[in-house]
């Protein structure tokens, strides 16, 4: 039995097979990486589940550690492959979100190595990116059929309130290829409202998506608290829905876009990345806003230097602001809805 949590806190990092019952393996690849595979079994999709990708976001964790005691407890059975990642060891031993960068912007891709981006700079996550890269591409290396489905959920959450607890991310993508089955899955899992990116990142799902093909989201799941002091009956539509990614054969999917259209979900798209350009950038507005709260023509919304920016004509959204960022760096977006 592997203790997800005490494994990552100790920073285990010495390659492990365990074998239960004969029916499934798991493999410690490496710190916090872990690889589950069902055996003597034909799989239908091949599963990415990764979460402290900030180390300071304990719940997603939690649930993942719930996720494979119940695989071991085999409460549940293995029917895909799993690649299950802890994203910053080192960070959640520190109860930091990050210890040298934002590991979520360093997912450059496949042949752009960190190492080009001058490698010191990125200190203990541009060491780490490179250990979750090598491991996701070693995971489909090894895929046995690369015509079935990949699916990637990078689960964070957050110290900001938000109008919509649960809400995703979906990575931009050039030829507007949005799987309407993956955002009814997602909805099934308690998500209400998805952002639809509008350009080319270096977040974890942005890179599965454009470089593995993976049908991929990050997905932040309500409100962080410590380590061991999150409620997991909150997440527990969350953990349902993993289960059924990773044991089910097949997943219940509307028959047509109409039927999903019909849905609950709130979609939103990327007006605008607000980026810190000085040391005097401010936010105009109280600092505990809701994450989708709304700002009507007229308002201001930031101010840098000389920069005032106001809402010009339709209403905007804004969601993760952050005025501590580094200059340069994102420091929120702003969102417009979709009709
Ligand atoms: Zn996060």
């Amino acid at each position: 039995m592997i203790r997800l949590i005490e494994d990552v806190l100790k920073r285990v990092s010495t390659t492990e097979i365990q074998v239960i019952s004969s029916h499934t393996r798991v493999t410690r690849l490496n710190c916090g990486i872990y690889l589950f595979e069902p055996l003597n079994k034909t799989c239908q999709r091949d599963v990415i589940i990764s979460s402290g990708i900030h180390g300071n976001e304990a719940a997603p964790i939690e649930l993942c550690e719930r996720l494979i005691n119940l695989i071991f407890e085999e409460s549940i059975v293995l029917n895909q492959r799993l690649l299950l990642i802890v994203g910053n060891p080192l960070a959640l031993i520190r109860g930091e979100r990050q210890v040298d960068y934002n590991l979520n912007r360093l997912f450059y891709g496949v042949d752009n190595k960190v190492e080009n981006h001058d490698s010191g700079r990125f200190g203990y996550e541009g060491e780490r990116v490179e250990q979750v890269k090598k491991a996701v591409a070693a995971f489909f290396t090894q895929v046995d059929n690369n015509e079935r489905p990949r699916y990637h959920l990078d689960l964070h959450c957050s110290i900001r309130r938000s109008h919509y607890p649960f809400f995703a991310i979906h990575p931009y993508c050039q030829d507007s290829r949005v799987d309407h089955d993956w955002l009814y899955f997602i909805e099934q899992a308690g998500v209400q409202a998805t952002i639809f990116s509008n350009e080319a990142t270096n977040t974890f799902s942005f890179f599965t998506h454009t470089y593995h093909h993976c049908q991929s989201m990050t997905v932040e799941l309500g409100h962080a608290a410590p380590l061991g002091r999150n409620n997991l009956v909150d997440l527990s539509i969350v953990l349902q829905q993993l289960i059924n990614l990773i044991s089910k054969t097949t997943l219940l999917m509307p028959a047509t876009w109409r039927e999903y259209s019909a849905s609950q979900m709130h979609f939103f798209t990327v007006a605008k990345t607000i980026i810190k350009n000085s040391a005097q950038f401010e936010f105009l507005f109280k600092d505990d806003v809701k994450n989708f709260t709304i700002f009507h023509k007229g308002c201001s919304v930031y101010k840098d230097q000389q920069y005032l920016e106001c809402v010009k004509d339709k209403p905007v959204y804004i969601v993760f602001p952050n005025k501590n960022v580094q200059i340069g760096q994102r420091a929120g977006l702003l969102l417009n809805r979709l009709q």
